[in-house]
């Protein structure tokens, strides 16, 4: 992995990103809808509609890299308040916004917290019926090891879906997306948050990121059935699922 002019190894990338999310999490949520003009919101839609929650009890969701809550606000909302799910990220900067909002939107209930790796995830097997991870991926060290864990504490039957970003696929969009991306997002993170080199990384890891067939074919390497992929906005994100049959 590069940063910048340098190569650095899995340790220094977590640390990397550890810094990066530690310094934002106050800020994460504004910035969310800064740098994406909202659109998170209506992909984040997507993931929850196409996992389509049961409307009662027993329903046990896993959101991994889950940082301030919103896909699992958006789950437990999808089910009539029913789901159980837990929130896990590596970061406890961020868990302790998510833990906060949760209280305030009355999901304490449904939701626990926990500080942990996606490499090594500290359930038995065979433990959810759905497992989440937005926007998180790209920023694991190693991503097979985290799609061989997912698919490690998925009951049978049970569904992955991934929401990252993606490689645009829409002439012209592509032009514009690096624009802003390269030039637009930096500059609007020393704006708000007072530091543009966290989202040089963060423009830089979407950048290294596998394109939507690449990543299929890695999730089905870990062990899932029927995978496919969905674009939004002409692949800025994209959804892949999967299942563990
Ligand atoms: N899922 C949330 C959302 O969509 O708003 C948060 C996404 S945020 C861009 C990425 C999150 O991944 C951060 O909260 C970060 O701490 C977390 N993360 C990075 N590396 C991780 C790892 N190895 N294991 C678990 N979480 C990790």
């Amino acid at each position: 992995t590069s940063y910048g002019f340098r190569t650095v190894d899995d340790g220094e990338k977590q640390t990397l990103v550890n810094d990066v999310f530690h310094k934002v999490a106050k800020r994460y949520d504004i910035m969310n809808d800064v740098m994406s003009g909202g659109l998170h919101r209506v992909w984040k839609d997507a993931l929850v509609a196409k996992l389509n929650p049961p409307r009662r009890a027993g329903f046990r969701f896993l959101d991994v890299a889950g940082g301030t809550g919103d896909i699992a606000f958006r789950i437990v909302a999808a089910s009539d308040n029913q789901a159980q799910g837990t929130v896990l990220d590596i970061n406890g900067s961020m868990l302790g916004v998510g833990a906060e909002r949760a209280v305030k939107k009355g999901y304490a209930g449904n939701l626990e917290f926990v500080e942990a790796n996606a490499e090594e995830l500290p359930f038995e097997d065979n433990s959810f019926d759905a497992y989440t991870i937005a926007f998180g991926i790209r920023n694991v060290p190693d991503i097979d090891k985290a799609l061989r864990e997912a698919y490690r504490v998925l009951r049978r039957g049970g569904r992955f879906l991934c929401l990252e970003f993606s490689e645009v696929e829409m002439p012209l969009l592509d032009r514009i997306y690096d624009a802003w991306s390269f030039n637009g997002i930096p500059a609007m993170g020393k704006a708000i948050a007072g530091d543009a080199e966290p989202y040089q990384y963060l423009v830089e890891s979407i950048r290294k990121f596998p394109r939507q067939d690449d990543f299929a074919a890695m999730i089905t390497r870990a062990g899932f059935s029927r995978v496919h992929y969905t674009n939004y906005t002409g692949g800025i994100a994209a959804l892949h699922s999967g299942w563990k049959l």
